[in-house]
């Protein structure tokens, strides 16, 4: 486990009378990238304004490196760089842009010049220095502020929503790029989003924040696979979530292994590549263990034990271990028929177009 890096203690925020966000305790390690997901109006924006000193803090504190600090202090704010929704740049050339933060550091000239531009060129925008910022495309003006937060080298790098205003490919381009770039250096980066697959695809570990408060904090795998109550299942709606690795193509797809075991998506992805397999409840079917596997057409075929049966609104959501963990939604009538009970041997199946494969930054299995 890595070191702690900055923490949140007993944190209130007001707006008037009301309380928009209150923070027992959270953590962000160095080198992890924590997002933050909720839905509109939970308090993410407000949590990262309160990390950046922009917010009056009601109650509660903020430690960087375990000494707490002001966040209204220049010298604190200084430490960190934001980047938010819509692109902000001051109607200067690109590369003005982004020596601001450096030369108010008071970097020699040459040597912000020299950091400016290796941001650029990390963010495929360096071609773009000599241009007025106003010409720019939203993909490439946002680039351009994450080139100008990254040059800070700051200790904590907070994003708000920072591919929202974007259109599709454009954010799948940078969302990409960017999650190479803050793996290679090891950025510390709190990323708000209420995007799951934003989620998902760049941060090593996930808050879900509903109604002001952290409601659960853990892996992807625990927040997808087990949300703490039911609002995190609802706003979450539990998925499968396996973390694997593509070793081979296939037939129309991929094979991906996980753990000894290996599964085949529709789609397509690198060998090598590290990714989560994400899968409906509903898309994956039980039958009695002593049917044969090829009695269903679907490609993902295992025997696994039961390990829990639980009521979700009008169906049963079935966990089964198969040397990865899986759940199956199922009608009351179907559970009735199958006679499932904790530890009971049962076939699981689901098809190959019915799972949904996000690129993960690291190889799996590597957590913080
Ligand atoms: P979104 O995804 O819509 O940006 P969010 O999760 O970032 O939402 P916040 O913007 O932090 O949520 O807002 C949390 C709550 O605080 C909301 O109810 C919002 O209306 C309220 N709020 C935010 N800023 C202010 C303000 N300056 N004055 C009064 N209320 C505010």
């Amino acid at each position: 486990m890595n070191k702690v890096l900055l923490s949140i203690r007993d944190l209130q925020v007001r707006y008037g009378d009301r309380v928009a966000l209150e923070v027992s305790a959270l953590d962000l390690y160095e080198g992890e990238i924590l997002a933050i997901i909720g839905p509109n109006g939970a308090g993410k924006t407000t949590l990262l304004y309160a990390v950046a000193g922009l917010v009056p803090l009601a109650r509660g504190k903020i430690l960087l490196r375990g000494q707490t600090v002001n966040p209204h202090q220049v010298s604190y704010r200084r430490r960190l760089a934001l980047v938010l929704q819509e692109p902000v740049l001051l109607d200067l050339s690109v590369l003005a842009n982004v020596l601001i933060g450096l030369r108010i550091r008071r970097l020699p000239r040459q040597e912000a010049e020299t950091r400016a531009l290796e941001a650029l060129e990390r963010l495929g925008v360096a071609h773009l220095a000599h241009r007025s910022a106003r010409t720019l495309s939203g993909g490439e003006a946002q680039r351009v502020c994450l080139a100008r937060a990254l040059a800070l080298r700051p200790e904590v790098l907070l994003l708000d929503e920072p591919f929202s205003s974007l259109d599709a490919p454009t954010r799948a381009a940078l969302l990409a790029d960017l999650r190479d770039l803050l793996r290679q250096s090891r950025t510390t980066t709190l990323f708000v989003t209420h995007d799951q697959d934003e989620a998902l695809q760049l941060g090593d570990r996930i808050a879900v924040l509903l109604q002001g408060r952290v409601r659960q904090v853990g892996t992807p795998e625990q927040v997808f696979g087990a949300p703490a109550d039911e609002e995190v299942a609802a706003f979450v709606g539990v998925e499968n979530l396996v973390s694997g690795q593509v070793v081979a193509w296939s037939d129309g797809g991929v094979v991906v292994e996980v753990g000894s075991q290996r599964l085949e998506v529709a789609e397509e992805a690198p060998v090598g590549q590290a990714v989560w397999v994400c899968l409906r409840p509903e898309d994956v079917t039980l039958s009695p263990a002593d049917q044969p596997l090829t009695a269903t057409s679907a490609r993902n075929r295992f025997y696994g034990r039961v390990v829990r049966v639980e009521p979700r609104g009008r169906l049963y959501h079935v966990t089964v271990d198969c040397g990865f963990h899986l759940v199956a939604a199922i009608t009351p009538r179907s559970l009735q028929e199958l006679g499932l009970t904790s530890g009971q041997e049962v076939a699981v199946a689901f098809k190959a177009t019915a799972a949904h494969l996000l690129l993960r930054g690291r190889p799996a299995g590597r957590g913080i």
